[in-house]
């Protein structure tokens, strides 16, 4: 699993993404469900917001952005209201730091089984084999999450984990490590599950959760799910961590309204999600449930570098997943192939960003700029925009390939001159013209109009043709008809 979102660094891309395309089954898992998600949040952004869409987007967007503008004001109030009730605040670094923060509560707490929501933070830092390597033993509780950890596998989407998997591999996991029964019944897995977690639930001291959202105002952390595992996670242990990132912040309750509004239709087009929980302070005196400390780690981990104003855009992101729903190459190729645990649009901008560029070159490249993440994303993230700057960086830091390089000098060189741009088009012509006329595919008769096929391109068009044909020139060009037309 670790290999699978922390490679061997520098990361190239194309070997996963060549063997997902070919992969038919994960082919039709990750269409089918991105499709129909993408689909279903169109249809509640729509019917809840209607003209007024775009509006709403802008408004969260706008919220994100000034409290990344004046995100050191409201850490601080986040910090102080949050210690009001209670809480621990832990500031670190890195995710290293994090994760010792969080096994030195574990050991001084004596914990011995934790239980643990959906959360990507925990993800990027790698927490569980940290619990795991001082005698604590983790469980996921997210059923996705739960699923993957019996497979020993890694979350492939920010929302829905297990995307890349169906419901005969979970009941062959449940079969091999539960020694359950086998069934490909939906009802009796999550029944499955459900009674092998409540057992660890009641056992565990240690609950550890993200946090979709931190407010300023009233140092509430606030989490979004749909299986209930987050409350259980949050109030059955005596310990509870929440591991947060420093941009989850928004400055009050009435702009936390606006982002749920948008987080849940983004995400599965719900108008809320079934559990939306907000956490402010551990167990009073007179309480009787809920946990006796609440310990809130702010994880840094290369954020105040993208803090930047010309890339502090990027942690406006609420990890909703309409950008990975919504991208051609996302569900071709599969979160996988990102090699690390933010994949999609959003991934190939700020993996770069928080794990270097030099370490992720492909990662820009993984798109078609069609903008469909950008018209997406709730928050207005101007993703493409940010790809072209990655891809720009490259070029200005010498870390693009030798061959794009000397192939965009060459291009660049011709597009200066007429001449030289008629000649490389003729050429070019010509080639492909004289291929397909050999492979047959040629029709000759009107040089406006008469095209053939390639069936095989060399150099950098090789990988179209290896997938698909590709269409020649015609014999007689545009300009050419043009002139011939109008004398001019
Ligand atoms: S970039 Fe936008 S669309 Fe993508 S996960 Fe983040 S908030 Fe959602």
């Amino acid at each position: 699993m670790s290999d699978t979102l922390f490679p061997k660094l520098p990361y190239k891309l194309k070997q996963r993404a060549d063997e997902a395309t070919v992969n038919i089954q994960l082919q039709q898992f990750v269409n089918h469900a991105t499709y129909s998600k993408d689909v279903a949040r169109k249809q509640a952004m729509g019917g809840a917001f209607g003209e007024n869409t775009d509006a709403v987007r802008d408004l969260a967007g706008q919220i994100k952005q000034h409290t990344l503008d004046h995100l050191d004001h409201y850490l601080e109030q986040f910090i102080d209201n949050a210690t009001a009730t209670g809480v621990q605040v832990h500031f670190a670094r890195d995710g290293e730091q994090a994760n010792q923060i969080a096994v030195a509560i574990a050991e001084a707490n004596k914990c011995r089984l934790c239980v643990k929501s959906k959360s990507m933070v925990t993800e990027e830092t790698h927490l569980l084999p940290a619990l795991e390597a001082v005698g604590c033993e983790t469980v996921e509780t997210d059923l996705g999450e739960f699923i993957l950890q019996l497979d020993n596998d890694a979350p492939s989407h920010i929302v829905t984990p297990m995307i890349h998997k169906d419901r005969t591999a979970v009941a062959r996991a449940f079969q091999r490590e539960l020694g359950a029964e086998y069934t490909e019944d939906a009802e009796a897995l999550a029944q499955i599950a459900r009674k092998h977690l409540r057992e660890k639930y009641r056992k565990a001291d240690l609950g550890i959760s993200g946090g979709n959202f931190l407010v300023a105002e009233t140092g509430s952390v606030v989490l979004c799910t749909n299986e209930g595992n987050g409350r259980f996670c949050t109030t059955a242990p005596r310990i509870h961590v929440a591991f947060v990132g420093i941009e989850k912040l928004v400055p009050r309750l009435e702009h936390l309204g606006v982002m749920l509004k948008v987080l849940a239709r983004s995400s599965t087009g719900q108008p809320l999600t079934c559990y939306t929980h907000t956490i402010t302070g551990p167990k009073r005196e007179h309480e009787h449930d809920g946990p006796e400390e609440v310990h809130v780690v702010l994880v840094d981990n290369g954020r105040t570098d993208v803090l930047h104003e010309d890339t502090r855009e990027m942690l406006r992101c609420i990890r909703c997943g309409a950008c990975l729903n919504s991208c051609p190459v996302y569900r071709k190729i599969g979160g996988h192939s990102y090699g690390a645990v933010y994949s999609g649009p959003i991934g190939a901008i700020l993996t770069p960003m928080l794990k270097g560029l030099e370490n992720y070159t492909d990662l820009p490249h993984a798109s078609s700029l069609c903008g469909a993440c950008y018209e997406a994303c709730p928050v207005k993230i101007n993703i493409p925009k940010y790809l072209i700057q990655l891809r720009r960086d490259m070029v200005q830091n010498h870390l693009s390939g030798t061959g794009d390089r000397v192939t965009m000098r060459l291009w660049g060189e011709s597009l200066q001159h007429e001449w030289s741009y008629r000649i490389g088009g003729w050429m070019q012509k010509t080639f492909a013209r004289m291929q397909a006329k050999f492979g047959g595919t040629l029709e000759t008769d009107d040089p406006y109009a008469s095209r053939g096929w390639l069936t095989w391109a060399p150099g950098p068009v090789k990988g179209w043709t290896q997938e698909r044909d590709m269409p020649t020139p015609t014999a007689k060009s545009f300009r050419h008809w043009w002139r011939k037309e109008h004398g001019r």
